[in-house]
């Protein structure tokens, strides 16, 4: 946590800066989106104070992957939305404005939601196997 900045959302988890809270547990905190993509845009957070995803500690991570699928199932439910994005901006050029740790859940409707450019390009598999040889060899615990 050494260059760790406290964001907006320290505050908010704090209570220092009021929310519309939806949800809440020892690892997670989740609340509407101050400007939502669409009805029901929700944040979610983990309470561990790191900017990036993949700084996360096990157990913070591992309180994320409880909390969503109940998050997502409930936004779904209280929207009628028949589907959703689920997002994590990492990094400033990804987007990401606040840096704490958030995962958006955006539900899809016809006119209203996550709209995004999706550029495929073609996996060329010599590449590829060059490629999963580094990430496996980078693959370590936190
Ligand atoms: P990012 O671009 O970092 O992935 O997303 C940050 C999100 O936080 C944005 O969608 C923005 O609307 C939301 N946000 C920023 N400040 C506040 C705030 O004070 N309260 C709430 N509820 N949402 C906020």
């Amino acid at each position: 946590m050494s260059d760790y900045q406290e964001t907006i959302f320290d505050r908010i988890i704090a209570g220092e800066i009021p929310c519309h809270k939806v949800y809440e547990d020892e690892q997670v905190f989740a609340f509407l989106d101050i400007g939502p993509l669409s009805e029901g845009h929700t944040l979610v957070l983990p309470r561990e104070k790191k900017a990036f995803l993949h700084e996360l500690s096990e157990e913070a991570a591992a309180g994320l992957g409880r909390a969503l699928p109940k998050l997502c199932r409930a936004v779904k439910e209280a929207t009628g939305a028949e589907a959703y994005n689920v997002l994590v901006n990492s990094g400033e050029s990804a987007g990401q404005v606040v840096m704490h740790v958030h995962l958006h859940i955006i539900p899809k409707f016809p006119d209203t939601g996550f709209k995004m450019g999706w550029n495929a390009g073609k996996l060329d598999d010599e590449r590829a196997e060059r490629l999963v040889g580094r990430i496996r060899s980078n693959i370590t615990e936190s």
